[in-house]
C-alpha cells in the first residue's frame, strides 16, 4: 500500500478505494463519469464488490494503472455513486487512519469508519439526519395595525427574546396558538423558516462560573513548559506525572486556552466523560460553545451534531473519549491525554488500537504538543519518559500541600480468622463508615464485580456452577433472581440442588456490588446509598443524575466498582473503603499488578480533596503483595521499580512487544488444526528466529461463547519485525 497522494489530480481515471471489511488491502476502480471532475481525496463512493453494493473511501487517484499493477483496465469496475461532493474525511485523519491501519493491522477501511460517528452512511440502518425545526424572526417596523392580545403577547415575548425563536419555544413561553403566529407571519410582522437545531449535550446543564485560580508554584513551572512547546508550534511530548489532587486539569485548561490564543485548535481525552458532567460542565463555562463533546453515550443525535461543528470548524476544542482521537479537527496545536495509563483508551473490538498511541502519532504528524497526564502513568509511558522519550514533569504534592489520604490495609485473612466465617465487611471498615457519616462527611466504597455474589459453589462435591457456553462461572443477580453470564449473557434460573452431585448445599461465594448495598442498607439505614455500576448505569443522563446529587451531598455514599475511582473531584469525600480488589492478583496476567496499583492509587486519590483529610481502608487477602505494599505507600516509584523488573526478566512490555494470536472455532479438532497451520506459518516467517512463538495453547478462557478458543503468543524486541512477520 503506497502513501496516499495528497494532491488532486485534475481528472483523475481511477481511484483506490478503502473498504470497511476485514482486509489489509485496497481495491482499484475505475472511476465513472461525472464523479472524475468532482471527487476527492476521502470522499465515499459506492462501488460494486461481488454482488454486493459497498460503500468506501477514496484514498488514491490515479491517471494511469502503477506499472506495477497486475490490473488491466478491462477488469476493473466503475465506481457507482458519489456520496460527499465535500469529503468527511480530513487528509490529516486519511494519513493517520492509514498509520493505525499499518501499525494495529488493522483494515483501513474499518478504521476510516470507525473514525466517522455512527449513522451517518446514508445506507446504514440507523442513519442520523439533521434536526430541523421552524423559527420565527420578529421583522420591526413593518404593518402598524392592531393586534389582538394574543398576537401582542406572542410579539412582546419574541422581543423579550432578542426577536429569534423557535416557533415550538414561543409556543410555549407565550402561550400562544400557532394560528396566532401564522397570522402574524402573514401580516408580515413575523418571518417562518426552516433551521437546522444542533443537539446540544449540555443543553439543559447548569454551567458553573469560572474560577479564577492562583496557579501553584508546581503549576506554573508545569504549564510554563508546556506554553513553550505551544508556542514553538512543533512536535513535543510530555508526561504530566501529578499525584492525584495536584491540580492537573487546571493545567489542561489552560494549556488548552493557550492554544486557542495561539489561533490553533486543542483536544483532549478522557477515559469515560460521561462519569464527569461536573468536568464537561466546567470546561463549557471556560471554553463556551467553541467546546464540543464526543463520547459514546451521546445520543447519536448529539453525537453527529457535535461531530459536523467540529468539521465545519465552529468547535475548536473537543474532549472525548477514545475515538475522539480521530476527531476532525484542522490546525491541531495541543493534545492532552488525560489518566493516559486508562484502560479504556484501548478499543478491544475491530479494529484495535490505543487511542493514547495514535494520539502520539497524531501529534507529532500535526506539530503539536502532547501532554499524557496521569497520577500512575503506564509502565511504557513512564519507561518512555525515563528513556527521554517524553519530557518528564511532574508535581508531587496536592493544591494547598494538603496531604494524601492516609491508608491502611486490612488483612482479611484475619478477620476471617476472628469470626470463624467469611465477612465481607471487617469491623475496622465498619466503624470507619459510621464515624465518617456521624461527622456528615461523605464516603465511596469500591468493589470490583457486578452482581450479587460472584459465584455459586457446591459445598458437597466441589464443583461451580458455569456458563454452558463458556469457560467461565455464573454470576447470580439477585434482583432477577437469575445465574448470568457476564461474558455470553447466557441467564438460568437458581438451581435449588447441585446439578452434579444433587446436593442442596449451594453456596454463594464473594460478594458483588448488589450485594454489598444491600449489606449497607441494612446495617446503616439512615444513610442514602447509590450504587455506581454497569448494570445500574446504562443510561448516561440517570448516571449523571447520581453524581451530580453526590456532589451536592444529597447522598451520602456510592457504592460501585472502578467507575467511581475515576477523575471524580467530590470535596467531601473523607473516606474510601475497598471491599475487595483483589482482581487477578493471583492470575496469570501481566497487568493485574500494574492494573491493582493504579485503581488502589485513583481511588485513594478520590478522599481528601477538600480541607478535609481523607482515609483509606483496603481490605485484602494479598496485603504482602508488592502492588499493594506500594499503594499504601502511595509510592509509584517504588511500584515501577518492581515492576519493570519483573517484565524486563520475563520478557513483557516495555521490552518486548506482544501479540496473540487467538484462533476460535466450534469444533475443536478444526481449531487445533487451524491455530497449528498459523504456527507452521509464523516459523516459516520467522527466518533470523529473533521472534519468539509459543503456543498454541488454550486461552485464559478456554471455551467462549460456544467456540473452543487456541491462542498463540509471539514476543519480539522489535515491532517492526513483529509486524512484518505477522503481515
Ligand atoms: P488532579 O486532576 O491532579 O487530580 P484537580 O485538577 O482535580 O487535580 O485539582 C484538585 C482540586 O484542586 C480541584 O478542586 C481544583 O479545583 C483545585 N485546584 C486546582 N488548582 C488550584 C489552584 N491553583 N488553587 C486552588 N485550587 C486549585
Ligand atoms: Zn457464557
Ligand atoms: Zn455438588
Amino acid at each position: 500500500m503506497s502513501r496516499p497522494r495528497l494532491t488532486k489530480l485534475a481528472s483523475p481515471l481511477y481511484v483506490e478505494i478503502a473498504l470497511p471489511l476485514p482486509l489489509r488491502r485496497t481495491f482499484t476502480y475505475r472511476l465513472g463519469e461525472g464523479i472524475r471532475e468532482t471527487v476527492q481525496l476521502g470522499a465515499r463512493i459506492t462501488v460494486p464488490f461481488g454482488n454486493r453494493q459497498l460503500t468506501g473511501f477514496a484514498v488514491e487517484f490515479y491517471d494511469e494503472l502503477p506499472s506495477d499493477s497486475e490490473l488491466k483496465d478491462s477488469q476493473l469496475k466503475d465506481t457507482i455513486e458519489l456520496i460527499d461532493e465535500e469529503p468527511l474525511i480530513t487528509e490529516e485523519i486519511l494519513r493517520l487512519t492509514q498509520w493505525t491501519s499499518d501499525y494495529y493491522l488493522a483494515s483501513w477501511g474499518e478504521v476510516l469508519k470507525a473514525s466517522l460517528p455512527a449513522g451517518i452512511d446514508p445506507s446504514a440502518e440507523n442513519h442520523v439526519k439533521p434536526k430541523r425545526r421552524k423559527n420565527v424572526t420578529l421583522v420591526e417596523g413593518e404593518d402598524p395595525g392592531r393586534f389582538t392580545a394574543q398576537q401582542k403577547r406572542a410579539i412582546d415575548v419574541l422581543r423579550a427574546h432578542g426577536g429569534e425563536m423557535l416557533f415550538a419555544a414561543l409556543q410555549d413561553a407565550g402561550p400562544v396558538g400557532g394560528a396566532t403566529i401564522n397570522s402574524l407571519e402573514k401580516r408580515r410582522i413575523v418571518r417562518i423558516e426552516v433551521v437546522e437545531v444542533l443537539r446540544d449535550p449540555l443543553v439543559h446543564a447548569t454551567i458553573p462560573d469560572i474560577q479564577n485560580l492562583t496557579l501553584s508554584a508546581d503549576q506554573q513551572t508545569v504549564l510554563g513548559a508546556i506554553e513553550s512547546a505551544i508556542e514553538a508550534g512543533e512536535y513535543k511530548a510530555f508526561l504530566l506525572h501529578g499525584v492525584t489532587g495536584s491540580g492537573k486539569t487546571e493545567v489542561y485548561i489552560r494549556a488548552m486556552k493557550k492554544t486557542l490564543a495561539a489561533g490553533r485548535s486543542a483536544m483532549m481525552l478522557v477515559p469515560e466523560i460521561a462519569l464527569t458532567p461536573v468536568f464537561a460542565r466546567k470546561l463549557r463555562g471556560v471554553f463556551g460553545t467553541e467546546l464540543a463533546i464526543l463520547h459514546s453515550n451521546l445520543s447519536p443525535g448529539e453525537r453527529f451534531d457535535e461531530w459536523r461543528r467540529i468539521h465545519k470548524g465552529r468547535a475548536r476544542v473537543v474532549i472525548g473519549t477514545r475515538s475522539a482521537v480521530f476527531a476532525p479537527l484542522e490546525n491541531i496545536g495541543l493534545i492532552v491525554v488525560d489518566e493516559e495509563h486508562d484502560s479504556s483508551y484501548r478499543q478491544h473490538e475491530y479494529p484495535f488500537y490505543h487511542a493514547r498511541d495514535v494520539a502520539v502519532i497524531r501529534a507529532n504528524m500535526a506539530g503539536a504538543a502532547i501532554v499524557l497526564g496521569s497520577a500512575t502513568p503506564a509502565m511504557e509511558t513512564y519507561y518512555n519518559a525515563s528513556r527521554g522519550k517524553y519530557e518528564y514533569l511532574s508535581m508531587p504534592t496536592r493544591i494547598g500541600k494538603r496531604a494524601m489520604a492516609s491508608t491502611e490495609i486490612i488483612d482479611m485473612r484475619d478477620v476471617f480468622k476472628l469470626a470463624g466465617k467469611d465477612v465481607a465487611f471487617s469491623p475496622r471498615l465498619l466503624e470507619a463508615i459510621e464515624e465518617t457519616h456521624a461527622k456528615s462527611e461523605q464516603s465511596i466504597i469500591l468493589l470490583n464485580r457486578r452482581g450479587f455474589s460472584q459465584f455459586v459453589l457446591c459445598r458437597s462435591c466441589g464443583e461451580t456452577l458455569r456458563c454452558k457456553n463458556c469457560d467461565i462461572t455464573l454470576t447470580y443477580h439477585k434482583r432477577e433472581s437469575r445465574l448470568v453470564c457476564h461474558y455470553c449473557d447466557y441467564r438460568v434460573a437458581v438451581p435449588e440442588i447441585c446439578p452434579f452431585c444433587k446436593s442442596e448445599y449451594l453456596y454463594f461465594v464473594g460478594e458483588g456490588t448488589e450485594q454489598i448495598e444491600t449489606i449497607l442498607n441494612k446495617r446503616f439505614p439512615h444513610l442514602k446509598i447509590a450504587r455506581i455500576d454497569r448494570d445500574t448505569m446504562t443510561r448516561r443522563r440517570e448516571l449523571e443524575k447520581l453524581l451530580l446529587a453526590f456532589s451536592r451531598r444529597e447522598i451520602d455514599m456510592l457504592v460501585g466498582t472502578q467507575m467511581l475511582a475515576k477523575g471524580h473531584d467530590f470535596p467531601n469525600v473523607t473516606l474510601v473503603g475497598v471491599v475487595s480488589v483483589d482482581l487477578g492478583l493471583g492470575l496469570p496476567d501481566l497487568r493485574a499488578a500494574e492494573r491493582t496499583f493504579q485503581l488502589l492509587t485513583q481511588v485513594s486519590g478520590r478522599a481528601g480533596r477538600g480541607e478535609l483529610p481523607g482515609k483509606v481502608l483496603i481490605q485484602t487477602y494479598y496485603p504482602e503483595h508488592y502492588a499493594i505494599r506500594h499503594a499504601r505507600e502511595q509510592d509509584y516509584a517504588g511500584f515501577y521499580a518492581e515492576e519493570i523488573r519483573y517484565r524486563e526478566r520475563l520478557g513483557y512490555p516495555p521490552f518486548f512487544s506482544l501479540a496473540t494470536i487467538l484462533v476460535h472455532h466450534k469444533d475443536q479438532q478444526r481449531a487445533e488444526t487451524m491455530a497449528k497451520t498459523i504456527r507452521t506459518l509464523l516459523d516459516a516467517a520467522n527466518t533470523d528466529r529473533s521472534i519468539r512463538i509459543t503456543g498454541p495453547a488454550p486461552a485464559s478462557i478456554a471455551r467462549l461463547k460456544g467456540e473452543q478458543r487456541l491462542q498463540i503468543l509471539i514476543r519480539a524486541t522489535n515491532r517492526r519485525k513483529l509486524r512484518e512477520m505477522l503481515d
